[in-house]
């Protein structure tokens, strides 16, 4: 079964290919598959938005689709930014605005306590689906560190490691992230 990525993300697509390669017969982004199409993501959970964006590239192109939605939560806030972390200033996409908020909204702030949550949803050509959500737990500092990663990684520090995720290596990264643990969620249900 061929499988399409619903996500523009290069990053992503070379992480779903390493962790699902071997269970499709092709795993093509959404680009590679020549789909042009925008969700409007309007759901109130990471799992709405995902399960949208698979559904939709699913009836698009009639092939499996696999879609996934991330964000930060943090505890001092209520959850905030949650859904709406890429826009948490208020546009699409400015990380480093996203974190000169984050980093001011906590001025004072002892609880620092904060967690990158992702949702996968693969839907199949006939309708079923299968979903998983993992999550990363970590502090938010004011100063970054690091240089790796991308979003808020500089200021999301992992106390088991004593460094930020912008610090990790790639592999290290990706052997512990949000992502990977839902996408091994999903890769269970496949066996
Ligand atoms: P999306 O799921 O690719 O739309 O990501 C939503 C937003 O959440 C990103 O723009 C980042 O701001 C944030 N985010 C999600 N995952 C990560 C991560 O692994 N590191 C840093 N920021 C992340």
């Amino acid at each position: 079964m061929e499988l399409i990525i619903a996500s523009g993300n290069a990053g992503k697509v070379r992480e779903i290919r390493a962790i699902l390669g071997e269970k499709f017969e092709s795993i093509l982004s959404m680009k590679e598959a020549g789909i042009d199409h925008e969700t409007v993501e309007d759901g109130s959970t990471f799992l709405e938005n995902a399960r949208k964006k698979a559904r939709e590239i699913a009836e698009i192109s009639g092939k499996a689709a696999l879609a996934d939605d991330s964000g930060i939560c943090v505890d001092a806030l209520g959850g905030a930014p949650g859904i709406y972390s890429a826009r948490f200033c208020g546009h699409h996409g400015d990380d480093a605005a996203n974190n000169r908020l984050l980093v001011e909204k906590l001025q004072g702030e002892e609880n620092r306590s904060a967690y990158y949550a992702c949702a996968m949803c693969l839907v199949f050509p006939d309708g079923r689906e299968l979903v998983a959500e993992g999550r990363l737990y970590g502090k938010i500092v004011d100063t970054p560190a690091g240089e790796g990663g991308f979003g808020y990684d500089p200021y999301f520090y992992l106390p088991e490691f004593g460094m930020t995720c912008a610090e990790l290596s790639p592999e290290e990264k990706n052997g512990i992230s949000h992502r990977a643990k839902a996408l091994h969620g999903i890769l269970e249900q496949l066996d």
